[in-house]
């Protein structure tokens, strides 16, 4: 059976001798030494100035909403992950779509401004596939209508925007190292913020507390665990690794399609990309129905990232997206992880070629 993902696992004994570590100060969470450790090697792993290390990746997006005071409406991207606007709707906030650009799949930074009103407090807006948002039109917009920018950072790790890490774009940045992800930690997650905003990011993810026994702020509880952080630190030597068997696989996937009907992922130019989605746009959504039942009958199962779009949620009111509706019922996300034989991706490869004639 070959999933979309493959989750990469360090050798046990590695992971182990880690571990006994925690084992050693008898200390499982608060931010024992491994995540103390985690945090200092992604810190400069990353080139960030700052992370808090978290137990997942979607509590540090509500964590950025309430610790940043957000209130009324949030503009976002219909074309994400449903955590990005359960998050908006979960701290009691009203999501604003904006549609999607149809080629880089991020939020149309041309459409943002039309959507603001007297009642809009933040952008949050989704680097999809690991693809940058137009940060610095973004910016400005948010500049100039005293607006709070978040990014669901959650597919970025290690890509750079300018030479510098994607992280380090917006007032508060979030990332998720579930087992899905190109790194993590099982479960887990992170925050990245301007350096103001840091002391009251860190208080919110541990109960408000200001010492053991007064409280600063609100909080909840968001900290991760020592065994979390030693998943992390295992698998963290193999990034390089895994990151150049991705760029290989991603390449092939390329070549193979770049003459085909099929529309690719556009990165945005002065980025450097971590090859952590492999998304292919059909013409239709009977094509990809069709590409998709074919793969299936191999015991390959790629998945639809991301359908519905999110302005089809249940309890959200109704907001037309076209773009964003009509790149969600044509995407699918090829298998694509280090550790996929060749033999399975030319078959892969075939496969779809196969169905598209
Ligand atoms: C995975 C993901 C999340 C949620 O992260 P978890 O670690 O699973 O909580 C949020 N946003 C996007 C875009 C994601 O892909």
């Amino acid at each position: 059976m070959i999933n979309v993902t493959k989750t990469f696992l360090p050798l046990q004994v590695e992971y182990q001798a880690i571990l006994k570590r925690a084992w050693d100060t008898g200390w499982m969470t608060n931010r024992g030494v491994l995540v103390q450790e985690l945090e200092a090697k992604l810190k400069t792993y990353l080139g960030v100035p700052n992370i808090i290390a978290t137990t997942n990746g979607t509590l540090p997006i509500q964590i950025a909403i309430k610790a940043l005071g957000l209130k009324g409406e949030i503009i976002t991207t219909p074309f994400s992950y449903v955590a990005t606007t359960s998050s908006i709707v979960w701290e009691g906030c009203i999501p604003r779509f904006v549609d999607i650009d149809p080629d880089y799949l991020t939020i149309d930074e041309t459409k943002i401004e039309a959507a603001i009103t007297t009642n809009t407090s933040a952008i949050l807006a989704t680097h999809v596939f690991g693809n940058p948002c137009a940060v610095e039109t973004i910016e400005a917009i948010a500049k100039k209508h005293k607006l709070k920018v978040i990014y669901d950072a959650a597919h970025c790790f290690g890509v750079t925007y300018k030479g510098q890490s994607l992280f380090n774009y917006g007032d508060v940045s979030t990332c998720s190292f579930h087992a899905t992800k190109l790194f993590h930690t099982g479960e887990g997650g992170a925050l990245f913020c301007r350096p103001t905003y840091f002391d009251t990011l860190f208080s919110h993810h541990n109960f408000g507390h200001d010492g053991p026994e007064a409280f600063q702020s609100l909080g909840i509880n968001a900290k991760m665990s020592e065994p979390q952080a030693a998943m992390g630190l295992a698998v963290l030597p193999y990034m390089n690794k895994i990151l150049e068997e991705r760029k290989k696989i991603v390449d092939s996937y390329t070549k193979a399609f770049v003459t085909t009907k099929l529309q690719l992922l556009k990165i945005r130019k002065h980025s450097k990309w971590n090859y952590s989605y492999y998304p292919v746009i059909f013409e239709d959504e009977n094509q990809l129905l069709k590409v998709k039942r074919a793969l299936e009958n191999h015991s390959i199962f790629p998945r639809r990232y991301f359908y519905p779009s999110l302005n089809r949620l249940p309890y959200i009111e109704q907001q037309n997206m076209v773009v964003s509706e009509s790149i969600a019922s044509r995407v699918l996300c090829l298998p694509l992880y280090a550790g996929l034989e060749l033999e399975d991706l030319n078959q892969i490869i075939n496969i779809v070629k196969e169905q598209l004639l």
